[in-house]
């Protein structure tokens, strides 16, 4: 019997060692990996600039806790600000402590602004923030808060992408809106530019503070910095995590001066956040992910993952129903349980990751190439033709 609580359901495969969109297995097996680690290994496996300022900083110091100056953090903070809308950042090692100090520093905001009572945020149904007590409450999911004792308070959940419903929704102790600007594990699906644009100005309107959960679809993820500027708008405040440390545990919550200006010493803190080592891998991801050329990079081999999922779609009705997604954060909505893609695709020697709404989740690394995304959309192919004959002898 493992040791480990049995909370995750595994696939029961080991890897040893990856290389870019690939990963091994003890025995040498090689798998295509569409899933990232969940969307957290943005430049693949075992990237030589990764690895070298992992090793390199290793070698000098891995932690003085910020109690004390560091270096890279001042970096690393420095270059996400003049990247962004932001102009403070504090560090996490964590999607869900970014989400966590996203939220502290909204009600901190109209606490510091004489309106204490509002601490509210607006939630959408079906979002995904984390899973620690605040952010299963501001998800909302009930299979996330059964068993945990009476819900956070603060959140207030809208039912869908509709501004009216949002602003119905508004009371005395509203503080802002959360919300992903894809929502990942609920299925990948988009939330239409126009919304995010009412939202803004109606945040502004009513001065309410626009936080944006970007833990997945940030970092070039979509093929922008962030997500959001897609919508050609800015948060006040914002979460990053997986894809920031390329692998290595590192989150960051983001805000305005204004925003963030309630979060005075001793109003919050980490004791690993923004260590060296994290900030040593976060500085090298964004050489990479910053270089002239990389996000439309992205962008391009993520039209083209969509065209040629638009063309297995079309080919295979009976199980995809919908492609969905941005830039290389792609979704297959399933008429067949997507578990049964998943496995089919894992079979044939691609990884995947399921999400809600019945969606497999297609996620490369970054930097996948041409023949990688060729080599993907002829997999899903096959595994669909598979389970179209295996129904076909089940009928
Ligand atoms: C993964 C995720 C989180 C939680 O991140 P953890 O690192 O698992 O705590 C929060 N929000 C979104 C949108 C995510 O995708």
């Amino acid at each position: 019997m493992s040791a480990l609580l049995p909370t995750y359901a595994r696939s029961g495969l080991s890897f040893a060692r990856g290389e870019g969109a690939f990963l091994f297995t003890e025995a040498g097996d090689r798998y295509l990996d569409f899933s990232s680690g969940i969307a957290v290994t943005a430049l693949g496996h075992a990237h030589p600039h990764l690895v070298e300022a992992l090793t390199a900083q290793a070698q000098k110091v891995w932690h003085v806790s910020n109690l004390h100056e560091i270096a890279g953090q001042e970096r690393l903070g420095q270059r996400l600000c003049d990247a962004t809308f932001a102009d403070r950042v504090f560090f996490t090692n964590s999607g869900a402590e970014a989400v966590e100090a996203s939220i502290k520093c909204a009600r901190r905001y109209h606490f510091a602004n004489g309106a204490p009572e509002r601490y509210r945020l607006i939630t959408f149904e079906g979002a995904f923030h984390g899973r620690t007590l605040a952010t299963i409450a501001a998800g909302g999911q009930v299979k996330h808060l059964e068993g945990f004792g009476p819900p956070v308070d603060g959140f207030d959940q809208v039912a869908t992408f509709d501004i009216d419903a949002v602003e119905a929704a508004i009371g005395d102790e509203t503080a802002g809106v959360l919300l992903e600007p894809i929502m990942g594990e609920g299925g990948m699906r988009e939330v239409p530019y126009r919304f995010l644009q009412d939202l803004r100005a109606l945040c502004d309107e009513k001065g309410l503070l626009l936080v944006l959960d970007e833990v997945q679809s940030g970092v070039g993820r979509t093929g922008r910095f962030y997500a959001h500027e897609w919508a050609e708008i800015t948060p006040d405040i914002m979460a990053s995590a997986k894809g920031l440390g390329g692998g290595f545990p590192v989150g960051v919550c983001l805000t305005t001066e204004a925003a963030g200006q309630a979060m005075v010493p001793g109003t919050h803190g980490s004791t690993f956040g923004g260590n060296p080592l994290a900030m040593a891998v976060g500085n090298a991801v964004l050489d990479v992910v910053l270089e002239p050329g990389f996000l439309e990079y992205v962008a391009q081999m993520g039209l083209r993952l969509k065209q040629q999922l638009a063309g297995v779609a079309d080919e295979h009705g009976e199980i995809v129903a919908e492609v969905r997604g941005q830039g290389l954060m792609m979704g297959l909505k399933c008429k067949r349980p997507n578990a049964e893609l998943i496995s089919a695709l894992r079979e044939r020697g691609m990884l995947t990751v399921p999400a809600g709404d019945n969606v497999v989740r297609l996620l490369p690394p970054l930097i996948v190439g041409e023949a990688e995304i060729d080599l993907a959309s002829r997999t899903i192919d096959a595994a669909c033709a598979a389970l179209k004959s295996r129904a076909a002898e089940h009928a």
